[in-house]
């Protein structure tokens, strides 16, 4: 199939659904003949080798699977598509019949697996997607891009599933908007899709993430389905039935945007921006006040006081040493430094003396 030419003629969102794994062969029937029934699904996925954080956790059925899925799309009408992260993957997949190849967050960020992935490709004509690397760093993603074209695979496209952060309180992987618009800016004419579910990492977020996505005009979606999402053997707790994805695109407003290069659209996609990093600096906020709070609790057990001036006074050192670099004042650090002080002084008093806040 032509991938990108398929998104750029369909209404959006460009759906791809499919369960995180396939599981056994009636799963991947009855999921991939659902979504056909409840949905406008474009394209299916299913993984068949999955990258797991922790070993001793399902790691997919392997090529087993890989005829039950191709199966089930040429019943239904549609193609299939799986994440390859070896060559080995890649030749199964091929050999299956598997019509467009994705490549995972996990594999996108080690050059040489994506190497080995664009040199078995060689002279191959089949669309592959490509995952954001698990860290935000954008030359690292045009890398990979770079890689598969040298190739000569030109149906390219993206895929935004959020970064990696430590014990971050909101997501799963934090979606850093800006990187893949800047990313299509780059690239030029790259249809971009958003990954929800591994954005998410929980179903009641999935709408949420998915509406951002549409305004920030993402041509597609890709949303983990499985019949019984509880049951599931990998991503349980970000995964929804057919019927549930069709109730939320139902809720899906999605604007058109014709007027791309109107000054308007232009001074929109700043203040989106701009919204966007407001949102991340306060969920950093939040992280920071709760580590405040854990420091109070340690303070009063091993009665320390909450504020050591001379410590204080160091943490200030630090910021203002960067403030050129950053090209912020010296006034300002100050000013937001005095604030947060404030803030984590109160926090960590709340723990020390819960009555009084
Ligand atoms: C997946 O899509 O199931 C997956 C493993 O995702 P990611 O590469 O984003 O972690
Ligand atoms: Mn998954």
């Amino acid at each position: 199939m032509n991938l990108r030419q398929s998104i750029q003629q369909s209404k959006r969102p460009f759906l791809i659904a499919g369960p995180c794994s396939a599981e056994n062969e009636e799963q991947v029937h009855k999921v991939v003949h659902d979504l056909a029934i409840e949905t406008d699904i474009q394209l299916i996925r299913a993984g068949i080798w999955k990258p797991r954080t922790r070993p001793d956790s399902f790691e997919g059925l392997g090529d087993i699977a890989l005829p039950w899925l191709v199966e089930a799309g040429k019943i239904n009408g549609l193609p299939v598509t799986v994440e390859v992260a070896n060559k080995t993957h890649v030749e199964e997949a091929l050999n299956a019949g598997v019509d467009v190849l994705w490549i995972g967050a996990r594999t996108t960020v080690n050059p040489f697996a994506v190497q080995e992935i664009a040199d078995s490709l060689q002279g191959v004509d089949i669309p592959v997607m490509i995952k954001n690397p698990v860290n935000p760093d954008l030359e690292l993603w045009i890398g990979a891009f770079e890689r598969l074209e040298k190739a000569g695979i030109t149906d390219l496209v993206a895929l935004h599933r959020g970064f990696s952060f430590y014990n971050h309180p909101k997501y799963r992987n934090v979606p850093h908007w800006e990187i893949p618009i800047a990313l299509k800016e780059r690239l030029g004419n790259l249809p971009l899709i958003c990954d929800p579910s591994h954005i998410s990492g929980r179903r009641d977020l999935l709408e949420e993430v998915s509406q951002k996505a549409m305004d920030l005009n993402f041509d597609g979606l890709m949303i983990e389905t499985h019949p019984n999402p509880d049951a599931a053997l990998s991503d349980a707790q970000q995964q929804i039935t057919p019927q549930q994805l069709k109730n939320l695109l139902e809720h899906l407003v999605v604007r058109e945007s014709n007027a791309k290069h109107d000054v308007v659209d232009q001074l929109n996609e700043y203040r989106e921006q701009i919204a966007v990093l407001d949102g991340r600096l306060f969920d950093l906020f939040a992280a920071r006040m709760k580590i405040s709070a854990q420091l109070g609790e340690f303070k009063r057990d091993h009665n320390i006081t909450i504020f050591q001036r001379e410590h204080w006074e160091n943490m200030i050192r630090m910021r203002l040493e960067d403030v050129q670099e950053h090209g912020l004042t010296r006034q300002f650090v100050r000013r937001v430094m005095d604030e947060i002080h404030q803030e984590s002084i109160r926090q960590q008093t709340r723990v020390m003396n819960p009555k009084r806040d």
